[in-house]
């Protein structure tokens, strides 16, 4: 029986494991379909605390996969199908490759940003082509970029642009934004901001060196397309928390996000803990994920040493 399992190996699983291993639990991780987490689909990281010249996402990861292992932590490439709560108390974790026993687990699965879902997508990820302004934002100073979404995601996204980018074009499916009031009228009053209504990105257009160099919009009330060009698109339609195999060992909202314990990073079902942005849709940084995952590691060692 594992002391910990901790099912995801982005920021907040990694963090968790680093805390767990230096406490001798010997984590379990399971790293799920994509090993390292969002952080490995981004260049580079410029707002990680400990790095004044910025550190690549990819880097990042193995570091901390380096100082998780270091400890102790073992991982195993496996996606877990479904984790099951015990009559003792214990859990029943089903991966894809077997089944594993845990006294506690964490869950640090993440959230994967929606994309449109066009051809070429997954290869511009990165060249002109993401999902965080916060981070790569600063990438694209005195140059057009455009916002796709009309959520307060893209509001925000559109807003913080501004900050660098000549022109911040926010394209948008309807003709009013979903966005709360107050941030789509921060957003609409910005004169860097554009909005483009009733339209859709239905290409990516790149250059010679495989960069996005413009996209091809579709007005959805007359058909019409044109071309319009710029240095990168952020797309802000939502993401989707990797929540949905844990079935009612957790509460979430309407979007799938856990709900933790207030404060807490336990949840409704003792001995489970979530942290990270399967839990959070309001800061979704590295930093706060690695920070939650300290929390739950440190719940989790709490949990164990009272149910010894
Ligand atoms: P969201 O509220 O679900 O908005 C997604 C937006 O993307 C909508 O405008 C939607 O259009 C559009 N969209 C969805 N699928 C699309 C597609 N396939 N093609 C084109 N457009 C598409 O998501 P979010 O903005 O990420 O916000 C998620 C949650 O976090 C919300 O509860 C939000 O309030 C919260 N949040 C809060 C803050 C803050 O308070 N500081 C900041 C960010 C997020 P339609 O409008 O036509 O459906």
């Amino acid at each position: 029986m594992e002391n910990v399992i901790i099912i995801g190996t982005g920021c907040a699983g990694y963090t968790s494991a680093i805390y767990t291993a230096r406490a001798n639990l010997e984590p379990l991780m399971l790293t799920g379909t994509q090993p390292g987490g969002q952080l490995t689909t981004t260049t580079e990281v410029e707002n990680f605390p400990g790095f004044p010249e910025g550190v690549m996402g990819p880097e990042l990861m193995m570091n901390m996969q380096k100082q998780a292992e270091k400890f102790g932590a073992r991982i195993e490439y496996a996606n877990v199908e479904a984790v099951e709560k015990r009559d003792d108390g214990s859990f029943l974790v089903k991966t894809s490759a077997g089944e594993h026993e845990a006294r506690t687990v964490i869950i640090a699965t993440g959230a994967a940003p929606k994309h449109l879902g066009l051809p070429n997508e997954k290869d511009l990820i990165g060249r002109g082509l993401t999902s965080c302004a916060t981070c790569d934002g600063a990438f694209y100073r005195d140059v057009p970029v455009a916002v796709i979404g009309g959520g307060d995601s893209a509001c925000e996204e559109a807003t913080f642009l501004t900050r660098f980018a000549s022109k911040v074009y926010l394209i948008h499916r309807r003709d009013e934004l979903r966005a709360s009031k107050i941030m789509a009228e921060r957003a609409l009053e910005n004169p860097k901001i554009e909005p483009v209504w009733n339209s859709t990105v239905t290409e990516y257009l790149t250059d010679e060196a495989g960069e996005v160099r413009a996209v091809t919009l579709k007005n959805l009330q007359d058909g019409g397309e044109k071309e319009l060009e710029l240095k990168c698109v952020f797309v802000a339609i939502g993401h989707v928390p990797n929540s949905a195999f844990l079935g009612d060992l957790v509460d979430k909202d309407e979007n799938g996000y856990i709900l933790q314990n207030p404060g807490r990073t336990s949840t409704k079902t003792e001995g489970l803990f979530a942290a990270g942005d399967v839990a959070d849709h309001y800061y979704r940084q590295a930093v706060t994920a690695a920070g939650q995952g300290c929390a739950a590691a440190l719940e989790a060692e709490r949990y164990l040493a009272e149910h010894e």
